[in-house]
């Protein structure tokens, strides 16, 4: 019987990472978040007007439509397609805490400590935009820019339900920071509790 580790439950990171984020494929932090966003607008995923930022319609749709796809698979396939684009793990496993799904990503280690537990609909997520980032680009930290992309969620992949902009941070821990001490805000679905990215 696997048992997840207890900040995991709330939706934020996994044990042993100290990174001011929810589990993501590629343990990405905000700053790589920041970063990454100009590599998407120079490949054309992402368009930039001023202020405003929203990927490019011919990405969005593709992006859409691989959620779709993924979301129908089996846990046990969706394990094995985030596995294929997450660029450290060398295993990955389906698992179910009460109702809760994860993606459990591991380095081979055996050791917790090399393990992400990344909710359902952050693998639905972040493993249909690095899919869709290998089919229309030649970017190469595709599952960091697939973690940045998650800010342009509307609704969450699995419920379907709009998300919502909170405070990062489980049900009874403290709230979320950056480096700084900056507290962090989230996007979270209202339904499952998932946490997709947090900023600033
Ligand atoms: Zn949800």
């Amino acid at each position: 019987m696997r048992a997840a580790p207890a900040d995991s439950v709330s939706g934020t990171d996994g044990a042993g990472s100290d990174h001011p984020g929810p589990a993501t494929l590629a343990d990405a932090t905000t700053a790589d978040g920041e970063a990454i966003l100009a590599d998407l607008v120079e490949a054309g995923v992402v368009g930039a007007s001023g202020d405003d930022a929203r990927p490019a319609d011919r990405f969005d749709d593709r992006w859409k439509t691989e959620i779709e796809r993924l979301r129908e698979r089996s846990p046990a396939a969706l394990a094995t397609a985030t596995l294929a684009v997450a660029p450290t793990a060398t295993a990955a496993e389906a698992v179910t805490e009460g109702d809760r799904s994860f993606v459990v990503l591991s380095d081979g280690s055996g050791d917790p400590a090399g393990e992400v537990w990344v909710r359902r609909p952050v693998a639905v997520a972040e493993t249909a935009a690095a899919r869709t980032l290998a089919a229309t680009t030649d970017l190469e930290r595709r599952a960091v820019a697939a973690h940045g992309l998650s800010v342009f969620l509307d609704d969450c992949p699995v419920c379907e339900r709009a998300l919502e902009t909170r405070k990062a941070g489980g049900c009874c821990g403290p709230p979320r920071t950056d480096a700084e001490g900056h507290s962090l805000r989230a996007l979270v679905c209202p339904d499952c509790r998932t946490q997709f990215v947090a900023f600033e």
